[in-house]
C-alpha cells in the first residue's frame, strides 16, 4: 500500500476525499468523517495498524478510488426502452417542468419537483422515510442529512443547500434500523457511493428503494457560507441558517438572493441580499471548491433512478419562479411522472437532448474537456489522480481554453488556503480580496480573449 496505488488511502492522502462518509460504513474503528481545517468533510485514518482486507473492501465503494466501478458500470441497464448518451448517461425521457403548486414552488431552488417527487413518496406509501438534507438551525452546523418522516419534515430540507454535508451517521443508523424502506437524495459522487455500498451490502440495497440525483456543477466548503456572512457584516458563529436560492420576484432565476437568519443581541434577525451584490458568488470562478471536483466527471448524476437539476436555457431562466429540468431512468418512476402530470399535480413537457445538454453547457466543458486537461497536468508532473472515464489530453481545447482551466483551479486550490489564512486576520475579507483579485482578473482577461477568439473564429468559417 503506497500513497500512490489508486487505492482509498490514495484517496484520503492526496485530498481527493468528498467527505461521503460510504468507508465508515465498512469500518468504522478505521475510518471517521471530520471537518477539516478548509470547512470541508474529509476521511481520516483513526487507527496506526491497518488492515489490508478492510482496505481493498473500502476501495471498492470510495467513489474516487481507482478500484470501485466508474458511472457506467454502475448504471448500465439492460431495459430496452432506455436510451444513453455518455454525457446524461441512461435515460427514458427528458423533461422540463416544474410543480403546479405556485407556494411551493417559490419555496424550493428551481421548480420544486424534488420535494413534490419525494412528498408523494411518502404520502403513497413508497417508502417510510426520506433520507435528504435539513437546516440544523445550530451555529457553525447549518445543514445535514437528515430523515424525514412527515410531508412538513421534507418541505423544510427544501432548497439547494451549497454546504459540506456527510452519510456517516445516517448509514450507521440504517446499519441498526429495522427494515424500514428509504428514499435518498444526494449529489452524483453521494449517489454513486450508496449504489457502490448497495453492490456489497444487501441490507443497503434493501433499505433505499429509491434514488434521487441532484445536476452537479460543484460542491462549497463552509468558507462560501462564512464569507458571505462576513461581507453582510454578521457573525457566522451567530447564523442560525442560510436560504441559497432566494427568488426575488420579477428577476430572472439566475438573479436569486441569499436569505440569512442570525441573532443579534439575543433577538432573530434576517438579511436578504442580492447574489451579484456579493463578492465570491460567481460558481466559474470555483471558490471554496472541494478538491476533489475538479476530479469527477458526472454532471447529471447518472447512478439516479431520476435527476433533477436547474434549466439554466434562456426560455426558462426569464421566469423568476424556477423550472427544473428531469431526466426520469426507469419506466416506473417516469410513469408516476406522467399520471401526476394527467393530474395536474405538477406540469411537465419533453424537451430534446440537445436543450438538456444546453442546460449544462458550461458544467460539461468544466467536467469533461477541463478535467482531462487537469489529468493531463498531473500525469506531467507525475501526480496521482484518480483514474477517470476519460484520458489525459491537452491537444482537444485552444491554448485560451487551457489556460482558463489552469487560472479557474489555482482560484479554487488558493480561495481555500487564502480564506484559511485570512480568518487569523483582523479584516478577513479585506485580506482575502486583496490576495485573490490578481487571480481572478488573470481570469476574467483570459475568459474574454477566448470569447472573441471564438467569435473571430465562427466568423471567419462562415
Ligand atoms: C452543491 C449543489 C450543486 C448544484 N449544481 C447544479 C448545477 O451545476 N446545475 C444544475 O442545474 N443544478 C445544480 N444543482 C441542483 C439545483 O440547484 C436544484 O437543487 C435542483 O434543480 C432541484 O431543484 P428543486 O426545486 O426540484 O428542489 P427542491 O424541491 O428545493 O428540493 C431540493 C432537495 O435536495 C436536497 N438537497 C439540497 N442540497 C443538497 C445537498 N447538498 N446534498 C444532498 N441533498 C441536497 C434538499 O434536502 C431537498 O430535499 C446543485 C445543487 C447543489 C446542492
Ligand atoms: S470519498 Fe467517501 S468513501 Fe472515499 S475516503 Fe472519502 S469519505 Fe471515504
Ligand atoms: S462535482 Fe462531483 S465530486 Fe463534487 S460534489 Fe458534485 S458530484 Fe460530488
Amino acid at each position: 500500500m503506497n500513497k500512490n496505488d489508486g487505492s482509498i488511502l490514495s484517496v484520503i492522502k492526496n485530498g481527493y476525499c468528498i467527505g461521503c462518509g460510504a468507508c465508515t460504513y465498512v469500518n468504522k474503528s478505521l475510518f471517521n468523517v471530520k471537518l477539516n481545517k478548509y470547512g470541508m468533510y474529509s476521511a481520516i485514518i483513526v487507527r496506526k495498524r491497518i488492515d489490508e482486507e478492510i482496505i481493498k473492501e473500502a476501495s471498492k465503494i470510495c467513489p474516487f478510488s481507482d478500484f470501485s466501478l466508474n458511472e457506467f458500470e454502475i448504471s448500465r441497464n439492460n431495459e430496452e426502452s432506455l436510451q444513453y448518451d455518455d454525457k446524461i448517461g441512461f435515460y427514458i425521457n427528458l423533461y422540463v417542468g416544474h410543480i403546479s403548486n405556485l407556494e411551493r414552488r417559490i419555496q424550493s431552488s428551481s421548480g420544486g419537483l424534488i420535494t413534490w417527487f419525494l412528498s408523494y413518496l411518502l404520502k403513497n406509501r413508497q417508502v417510510d422515510g426520506v433520507i435528504h438534507i435539513n437546516p440544523c438551525y445550530t451555529p457553525g452546523t447549518l445543514f445535514k442529512y437528515s430523515i424525514s418522516e412527515n410531508v412538513n419534515h421534507i418541505r423544510n430540507g427544501s432548497g439547494s443547500h451549497y454546504y459540506p454535508i456527510d452519510l456517516s451517521k445516517i448509514l450507521n443508523f440504517l446499519k441498526e434500523s429495522s427494515d424500514k424502506k428509504y428514499v435518498i437524495v444526494g449529489l452524483p459522487c453521494f449517489i454513486k457511493s450508496i449504489k457502490l455500498l448497495s453492490l456489497y451490502y444487501p441490507e443497503i440495497r434493501s433499505k433505499i428503494k429509491y434514488h434521487i440525483g441532484l445536476v452537479c456543477g460543484h460542491l462549497k466548503a463552509t468558507s462560501f457560507s462564512e464569507l458571505i456572512c462576513l461581507q453582510c457584516n454578521i457573525n457566522p458563529m451567530k447564523v442560525l441558517s442560510m436560504k441559497y436560492r432566494y427568488k426575488f420576484k420579477n428577476r430572472k432565476a439566475s438573479q436569486y438572493g441569499l436569505k440569512i437568519l442570525y441573532m443579534k443581541k439575543d433577538n432573530l434577525k434576517k438579511k436578504i441580499v442580492g447574489n451579484n451584490s456579493l463578492f465570491g458568488m460567481k460558481w466559474s470562478y470555483g471558490f471554496f471548491k472541494y478538491p476533489a471536483c475538479d476530479f469527477c466527471d458526472d454532471v447529471y448524476c447518472e447512478c439516479a433512478d431520476i435527476s433533477f437539476g436547474d434549466a439554466w436555457l434562456s426560455e426558462y431562466e426569464i421566469d423568476c419562479k424556477g423550472t427544473n429540468i428531469i431526466i426520469p431512468r426507469n419506466k416506473e418512476i417516469d410513469d408516476i411522472l406522467i399520471n401526476a402530470s394527467k393530474n395536474k399535480e405538477i406540469e411537465i413537457k419533453n424537451i430534446s437532448k440537445l436543450e438538456i445538454l444546453k442546460s449544462q453547457a458550461g458544467g460539461i466543458r468544466h467536467k469533461r474537456d477541463g478535467m482531462q486537461y487537469r489529468l493531463y497536468l498531473y500525469k506531467k508532473k507525475l501526480i496521482w489522480a484518480p483514474k477517470k472515464r476519460y484520458e489525459a489530453n491537452n491537444e482537444h481545447i485552444s491554448i485560451f481554453r487551457r489556460l482558463l482551466y489552469k487560472y479557474r483551479f489555482y482560484i479554487s486550490i488558493s480561495s481555500n488556503k487564502l480564506y484559511f489564512k485570512s480568518k487569523k486576520r483582523k479584516y478577513p475579507v479585506f485580506y482575502f480580496r486583496i490576495h485573490i483579485t490578481g487571480l481572478v482578473i488573470m481570469y476574467n482577461l483570459i475568459f474574454f480573449t477566448d470569447a472573441i477568439v471564438g467569435k473571430i473564429r465562427n466568423f471567419l468559417r462562415r
